[in-house]
């Protein structure tokens, strides 16, 4: 490649960060993932600018086949650059292309462009005679601009960066049936082909390929209603920017995303999709759905009990009680809870998440569903065995967004989550300060809360020891279910961080005085009312 293009590439892109107002969301994701659908429903909902770069690449293959230009020759394609431009609508939205001033939005959006547009863009003197102009539109943000490189080499200090995927076969069926043919019409065979075909080139490409940033949200758009997928990034980008402004008060009920349970005993969601953005999507407004609850990608939720989880509970039980005493305090009497449960506990030492599956289960006569990290669940007989369980797995990549909404799933759909609110282990058995995402979750979804107090864990599996120390005793005692007050209006971030304490000074009443660390006081302070 020339080094003048290197050169160009390499330039610090639009502006670093606190240089300028508004923030700038960054959309990746392969063909037809929903960036255009997605990226402008969230400008929508937040009165941002939307620009989808793609139709650049377009503009300048659809000239270069009118011109005969061998699209083949980066030099040459790269000439006919100057001529491509964006014009934005009323709403700000660039969707009109237009050539030499005269608008060829609808020819561009052509199947016989489809075909050709990744060969001319994986070109670096194309994307080098286009990069400027990308920048130059997300300058003084509140904006969201649509690509494949946006995240890592356009604005790679965009402030929001979201990688959007979906499989090919899901992407081409949406494709297939917006333009009307039939799932196993040779039509839609075609469309699979293609999309694979432009997926590899847009992949392999030596300049800017297309990949996630390190930093973006992945969100896998299989399953997921439209709807969901633009509240999703609507609310971390609002986060942001109510980070930036240093926690102020924020009027919309947004989705705080912290991890509601800890990264290890583990977790994974569901990929997700919505419509994907064809000629019609990309230019008309934003369809509005109701948000698709289910899903084949999805983890099925369930409250059965069924005869592996007994057997599971049964090993867990007879392994522990062998190798420590295991003290069980406040299942005397039964927990007969329906509907949602959040079931928070202290966490300590990687025998805590089978402490409360193995007995808890059987006590509340339903399963306990626990996030677990996706790395747990791809291993062999150890993931299969953890899904038995009904442990969701989430990707840690796919950042705590991912494992929220996991999360918020189980208890919208009426059944038993369990979540550790510090989100990692304590070194020392004593409690630390928790996040608020466990807070969230039962503010949000009105669920009761069970709290949990596990003590001696750290002595008996201590953290950073492959295996447990026989010997010793650990004691589980659980309290009594109660409800977060109902909140309106006000400081959000001061209601979560109130129910935060909340729901930790319960699990510290649960605990010997020598484990409640930070919390410690708070106890004290509430018994001495
Ligand atoms: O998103 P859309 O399908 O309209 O993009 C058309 C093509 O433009 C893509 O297949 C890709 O080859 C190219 N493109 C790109 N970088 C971008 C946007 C689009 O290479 N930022």
């Amino acid at each position: 490649m020339p080094d003048t293009i290197l050169r160009a590439m390499s330039q610090p892109h639009g502006s670093p960060p606190g240089t300028r107002a508004g923030l700038v969301v960054a959309v990746d994701g392969p063909a037809s993932s929903g960036k255009s659908t997605v990226g402008s429903g969230v400008a929508e909902a937040l009165g941002y600018r939307f620009v989808d770069t793609g139709l650049l690449y377009r503009g300048v293959t659809w000239l270069a086949q009118q011109l005969r230009t061998p699209l083949d020759v980066g030099e040459s394609v790269a000439e006919l650059a100057p001529r491509v431009s964006l014009r934005a609508g009323p709403e700000g939205r660039y969707e009109s292309v237009l050539v030499d001033g005269m608008d060829v939005t609808d020819e561009v959006l052509s199947p016989g462009v489809d075909r050709r547009v990744s060969e001319v863009a994986r070109h670096p003197e194309v994307r080098s005679a286009l990069l400027g102009r990308q920048r130059e539109l997300a300058e003084g943000g509140d904006i969201v601009v649509a690509g494949r490189d946006i995240g890592t080499v356009v604005l790679p200090h965009a402030d929001v960066k979201v990688f959007l995927d979906a499989s090919p076969e899901e992407r081409a069926r949406r494709r297939a049936e917006q333009r009307g043919f039939a799932p196993d019409s040779p039509e839609a065979t075609a469309i699979l082909g293609d999309l694979r075909r432009r997926d590899e080139i847009d992949r392999t490409r030596a300049t800017a390929p297309l990949r996630p940033a390190p930093d973006a949200l992945r969100v896998a758009t299989d399953g997921h209603g439209l709807e969901e997928t633009i509240d999703l990034v609507a609310d971390a980008v609002r986060a942001e920017r109510d980070r930036r402004a240093g926690a102020s008060v924020e009027p919309e009920p947004a989705v705080e995303p912290e991890p509601a349970v800890e990264p290890e005993p583990a977790v994974e969601p569901e990929p997700a999709v919505e419509p994907e953005p064809t000629a019609k999507t990309k230019r008309a407004p934003v369809a509005r759905t109701s948000p698709r609850r289910e899903s084949t990608a999805e983890p099925r939720l369930s409250d059965r009990i069924t005869p592996f989880m007994q057997l599971s509970d049964l090993v867990g039980r007879t392994i522990m009680n062998a190798t420590t005493r295991v003290h069980i305090e406040g299942l005397e009497r039964p927990l007969d809870i329906e509907g949602p449960l959040l079931v928070v506990s202290n966490h300590a030492s990687n025998a805590d998440g089978p402490l409360l599956v193995c007995w808890l289960t059987p006590a509340l006569g339903r399963r306990m569903h626990l996030l677990g990290k996706q790395e747990a669940m791809d291993r062999p007989l150890l993931g299969w065995a953890l899904a038995q369980n009904g442990v969701i797995g989430v990707r840690r990549g796919a950042a705590d967004l991912e494992a929220f909404r996991a999360a918020k799933r189980v208890l919208d759909e009426g059944h038993v989550l369990g979540a550790f609110p510090e989100g990692t282990r304590s070194p020392d058995g004593c409690l630390q300060p928790a996040k608020d995402g466990a807070a969230i979750l039962a503010l949000r979804t009105g669920a009761p809360i069970l709290p949990v107090g596990l003590s001696g864990t750290h002595r008996f599996w201590p953290r950073g020891k492959r295996l447990f120390r026989p010997g010793g005793q650990v004691r589980m005692r659980v309290g009594t279910p109660f409800t977060l007050p109902r909140t309106s209006g006000g400081d959000r971030r001061r209601a979560q961080a109130e129910a935060t304490r909340l729901i930790m000074t319960k699990i510290a009443e649960l605990l010997p005085p020598s484990q409640r660390g930070v919390y410690a006081a708070e106890v004290d302070r509430v018994r001495g009312e």
